[in-house]
C-alpha cells in the first residue's frame, strides 16, 4: 500500500502509515460516540510500527472499556480532533480515526461493533458483519 497520511483539524498533529490495515470497523459504543462527537466511529487498525506521528505530540486520555481493557485515546490538545487510539486488549495494534486520514478511500470496514447501542437513526451496512457487543476473540 502507498504511504497514507493524515492529521487533526488544525494541522498540529500529522501522521504517516505504511503497512496494510489489520482491519476496519464501525463502532457504535458510547465511548466512541463521546470521543468523536459523531453518531459512531469508523476506526482502521494498523500494526503499531506502521503508524508514525510525524508532527506534534498527541495528548493521551485513558479510560476503562466494559471488557476490562484500558483504552487510550490520542487527540490534538489544540483543536480536539481524536486522531489515534489503542487498547490494552490489542497489543501491538494502533487505531486510526478514519475521518483524520487525508484520503480514506482505501478503507473497507468489515464489521460493526456494539450494534446493540447503535442510535435508532443509524443505518447498519449490508456489507459488514454485525456484533451486538465487542469483537469476539
Ligand atoms: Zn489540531
Ligand atoms: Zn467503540
Amino acid at each position: 500500500m502507498a504511504t497514507q497520511t493524515g492529521g487533526c483539524l488544525c494541522g498540529a498533529i500529522r501522521y504517516e502509515i505504511t503497512g496494510e490495515p489489520v482491519r476496519a470497523a464501525h463502532c457504535h459504543c458510547d465511548e466512541c460516540r463521546k470521543a468523536t462527537g459523531a453518531s459512531f466511529a469508523t476506526v482502521v487498525f494498523f500494526k503499531e510500527e506502521d503508524v508514525k506521528v510525524t508532527q506534534g505530540t498527541p495528548k493521551q486520555f485513558f479510560h476503562p472499556a466494559d471488557s476490562g481493557n484500558t483504552m487510550t485515546k490520542e487527540f490534538c490538545a489544540d483543536c480536539g480532533s481524536q486522531v489515534l487510539g489503542a487498547g490494552s486488549g490489542s497489543p501491538g495494534v494502533r487505531s486510526v480515526r478514519v475521518g483524520t486520514l487525508d484520503d480514506a478511500s482505501f478503507v473497507k470496514p468489515q464489521m460493526e461493533l456494539y450494534t446493540g447501542k447503535a442510535l435508532p437513526f443509524t443505518q447498519l451496512s449490508d456489507e459488514t458483519e454485525h456484533f451486538e457487543a465487542g469483537r469476539p476473540r
